[in-house]
Parts: C-alpha cells; structure tokens; sequence
C-alpha cells in the first residue's frame, strides 16, 4: 500500500487541527459499515464518522489523508496476551498442555530481564503492525510494560500472582502490593495495572481470595487462565495428573497436600468469591452448561483464544453458548509460545471455521460478529468500551487500515467477509492509538524493528541449549 496515501491541506479557517482519514469503508462497528467512508480526529479524539464528503463539508480546514482502497476498522483489542513470551515462537510446536507447560518453566528460567525487555519489544512490534492497538497483557517479568508504554500501545497489563502455600499469603500479597505500586507508577496514560492470579493450579484457594479483596480495595480489574485442559479438569475434581504431581514437584510445592474438589475449574472458583463484572476468565475450554450460567450470572466476561486452545490440544471452548448467554466475549491471541503469531485476523479466522465446522451451522457466528469481538467485544471484555472499540465521536482515536488493493480481496461484496475471511496482518498498513500513528505506510514510528529482530534472534539462541 505504501505510496498510495493522498495527503491535502485545506485551507479554511473551520477544522484546522482536524485531521480526516478515508477510505473505501469505514467500519463503526456500531453502525453498518460507510462506503467511501471517513473519521475525522482532534487531537486523541474521534469527532465524527460519516462520508467522505460529509466530513469534509463540515471540516473544510482539515488535513486529509485518503487510504483510498482500504478498510478502516477500530483497532484490535487483544484479550489475553504475553508479549513477554515473544522469542519463545515455535520452540514447543508439538507438546500437549501437560508436557508444553512443564517445559515452558525450564524454558522461562534460561531468559535474563534484558531477554525479556528483547522479547517484549518483539511482542509490542508485532501487535502495532498487525493492528492490535490495545493489550491485555499478563506479565511475568514486568518487562511488556515499558515495552507497550515505548511501542505507544493501549494496554491493560495484569502482574501476574502465584502461590500455593498459604502459610506465605501475607508475603505474596505484600509483594504483590508493591509491585502495584511501582507499575502504576510507571504506567503512563495509557495503559491500567490490574491483577492476573496465574490459574488454579498455581494459585490457592485463599491467594485467590486475598487477591479479589485486593483488587476490590485498589479498583483493579483481576484476569485469570481457567479451565484451559482437561489436565486442568483432573487437578480440580481428582487431585491427580500432571498438575498435581509432575508440576507441584518441579515448582517445589510436593510439600503441601493437595485435595480433590470434585467439581469443575469454574465451578471451583466460584467458591471463593472472585467472580464480579471486573473478572475476565481466559480460555473457559472446558465449560459445561452449570458454568457457563455461573459466569453469565457474575457477568464475568471470557477471552477466547481459539488458535492456542486447538494447538496445544487443549479443545474448542463452547463460544457459540457464551454468547448465547450473554457474555461478554473477545478474542486473545495468548503468548507466541502457544499460537506462535498475535494476528486478530487468524483468531477471527480459525473461531469461524472451527464453530461452524464443529457446529455443523453457518448460523454459529458470522464474519461482522467476529470483526465485532475483536474490536468492541474486546473493549468490554476488558471494561473499556467507553473508551474505545467503535469509532464513534467521543471515543479514542485508535483505528487501523487495511489495504485492500490486491487480487484475494477483489471484488468487495462485503468489508466484514474481506477481513475476516481474506486477510492477514501484513494488509495492516496503518495504526493509530490516541491519535497518534505508530505505523503508517508499513513503516514502525516508535520502534526499531531491524534491532528488535536482531536482539531477538540472540535472545533465542539460549533456548536451545
Ligand atoms: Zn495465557
């Protein structure tokens, strides 16, 4: 696409300051896609969206910037992520949960601090180009933080939390207050700090506990991985396989008993009083009707993360009930680790054909409901929907383009279909957080992506040894 953006400075009085964006459509999302549409932004703002030629009319004094054949879209609102985990793309392609997790602990132990700032870097890089303007982002390391901050994302970065011995929950929860503290400090405008307990098989029942309390104290959003394997399922009902046995000994926690609770993951967690509107659960693969009602009745919102859950063998989460239910749904990309590429269009992509594949129904979910997910579905998983998610006036000015002047997008019949049936992250041309572009004509404007890469591929070569 590079080359083709018109740029034209008007020149009367009325909109100076406004910038317009065109194109061939423009997708509000809470309206029906605009042909020959346009967005007009003051300063991090959207003001309007409407035609071309309406928007000029009314801001005759605005710059103009026609993308000409291309879609514009919100930004993606990536669920569920770990920047952090970048360089650990395709070193563990054909294990299973049980196995992939074990050596991903062995994995995670080779990586410096520094390895982990390369890593997040190579993360942040990827999500800008690929139009992920907005991160939920779990961090082990705290590294993604500066990364997304340096990259000009919108994030929610999550600390993540563990701890099964309960004898040491005042430690955990003192520490984790800290480093609270010290994140929000750092966190800049865009970005809000919440609290990601890792999963049940690391976190107590009483951690999970205090750490509700705790992010009801300080009015943080929590976001735990749940019911993500059926290793996960056995652990939570029998007290046995990999998670009880294999991983307690390899963390150290072989010392502490471990009971059968003879329910589901979800069921389980309800237990303890964590479930509200500002919990996201991630994954929900293993869900039957009983827990989908529990998380539809605490208005828990989910992350589905299609393309992780069918890698690593874990299943296909039951997403056509979750919004029959009325959850609130978006879609994550999980770590590089487990489904190697951040690209919304593969989440979009592998979600339909994988519904309406194990549904045997076209009627499970259309291409406008999963550009919808990615985007506003997104944005209320994550509580931020007043803020971004559609393009509408009063919301942030955080949109992409995609181009599409090439032969697998010709002819349109519809821009919903375009996206999510024909294209991929590298027809994202254009990225806009706040309105400020962090990549335009295919170029990165607050990384440098030639020494990303570079560090990154020394970083990997530490695990391999
Ligand atoms: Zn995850």
């Amino acid at each position: 696409m590079t080359g083709r953006e018109g740029t034209a400075e008007g020149s009367a009085d009325s909109g100076a300051g406004t910038r317009i964006f065109s194109a061939t459509w423009v997708l509000p999302i809470v309206s029906g896609p605009i042909h020959k549409g346009a967005v007009a932004v003051a300063g991090d703002k959207i003001i309007q969206v409407g035609t071309l030629n309406a928007l000029t009319e009314a801001y005759p004094g605005a710059e103009v910037t026609d993308f000409h054949h291309a879609i514009i879209t919100p930004g993606f609102v990536n669920c569920h992520s770990h920047l952090e985990y970048a360089v650990f793309r395709g070193l563990l392609d054909n294990k299973n949960f049980g196995p992939w997790i074990l050596e991903i602990i062995d994995q995670k132990a080779k990586l410096s601090r520094a390895d982990y700032e390369v890593s997040s870097l190579l993360g942040a890089s990827e999500c800008v180009s690929s139009g992920v303007t907005t991160v939920g982002e779990s961090m082990y390391s705290g590294a993604s933080l500066a990364a997304m901050r340096q990259a000009g994302l919108r994030a929610r970065a999550y600390q993540e939390a563990l701890g099964l011995d309960d004898n040491k929950i005042d430690e955990t929860i003192s520490m984790l207050t800290d480093s609270l503290d010290e994140l929000e400090e750092e966190s800049g405008e865009l970005i809000e700090i919440g609290i990601f307990p890792h999963a049940t098989y690391t976190v107590s029942a009483s951690l999970y506990r205090a750490i509700a309390e705790l992010g009801r104290q300080r009015g943080m959003k929590i976001a735990t991985h749940l019911a993500e394997s059926k290793e996960e399922s056995v652990y939570i009902r029998s007290g046995s396989g990999v998670l009880a046995l294999d991983l307690r000994e390899k963390v150290g926690w072989d010392y502490l008993s471990h009971e059968p609770f003879g329910v589901t993951p979800i069921k389980y967690l309800q237990q303890w009083n964590v479930y509200s509107s500002d919990f996201m659960a991630v994954h929900c693969v293993h869900a039957g009707p009983a827990d989908i009602e529990a998380l539809a009745r605490y208005d828990v919102a989910i992350a589905h993360c299609p393309k992780s859950n069918a890698k690593l063998g874990c299943g296909i989460a039951p997403l056509p009930a979750f919004l029959r239910a009325g959850i609130r749904v978006g879609f994550g990309t999980d770590s590089p680790a487990s489904s190697n590429i951040m690209d919304m269009f593969g989440e979009m992509r592998t979600a339909i054909f994988l519904h309406r594949g194990s549904e045997r129904d076209v009627n499970v979910l259309s291409a406008a409901e999963c550009v919808r997910m990615a985007t506003l579905g997104g944005a209320r998983a994550l509580g931020l929907e007043d803020r971004i998610g559609s393009l509408e006036p009063g919301k942030q000015a955080d949109f992409i383009a995609v181009d599409t002047e090439y032969s697998h997008f010709t002819p349109i019949h519809d821009p919903y279909s375009a996206l999510v049936y024909g294209a991929n992250q590298e027809d994202v041309f254009f990225t806009m957080v706040a309105g400020r572009p962090l990549y335009t004509r295919k170029v990165l404007l607050t990384l440098d992506d030639e020494k990303i890469t570079a560090d990154a591929m020394e970083a990997k070569e530490k695990l391999w040894r």
